[in-house]
Parts: C-alpha cells; structure tokens; sequence
C-alpha cells in the first residue's frame, strides 16, 4: 500500500457559542509519499480500436482499489495551537 505522511495543525479557540477550546482551522501538510509499488489489479479499458491499462487507482474507488494502490494516511506530527481571542 501507499503511504502518505502529513502532518497536521490545529487551531483552536473559544466562542461565545462553545466556551470551551474547539478546533475551527485544521490543516494538513503532505510531508512524504511512500509508493506502494505497482498496481495488482490493473484495468483495462477500451477506447475506441485501442485498450490501454491504467492502474486501479484511476478508475476505482478507494474501497475497490488493490492493496498496492490504496492509500493509508499517516499523521506525523499533531501540533494544537490556541488563538487567543483578541478584544473579545
Ligand atoms: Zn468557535
Ligand atoms: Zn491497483
């Protein structure tokens, strides 16, 4: 499988709404991708007199796709940071 590595900040704050710290900005950063190798189940497909194979990835969803192809999201790192109301 691939694997992708990110990492992730995480804005929190307060509102009068929800008192207590939420996230409300989440932001992930792709850091790296392992490539799973090539594809295991790859599709043919037929346009128009010519077939060409793509792999799985291209064409299936993720739930379909071959242990080679599908992705795994690995968080690095988590970083929380509160922001500070200002003038509330
Ligand atoms: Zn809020
Ligand atoms: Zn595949």
């Amino acid at each position: 499988m691939s694997i992708a590595i990110v990492d992730i900040e995480q804005v929190t704050h307060t509102c009068p709404a929800f008192p207590g710290p939420h996230p409300f900005d989440i932001r992930r950063t792709l850091v790296d991708v392992i490539p799973g190798g090539p594809c295991r189940t790859p599709v043919t497909i037929r346009c128009g007199e010519q077939t060409t194979t793509i792999p799985c990835r291209r064409h299936e969803p993720a739930k379909r796709q071959c242990g080679a192809c599908r992705v795994i999201v690995t968080e690095r790192t988590i970083t929380t940071r509160h922001l500070t109301e200002v003038g509330g």
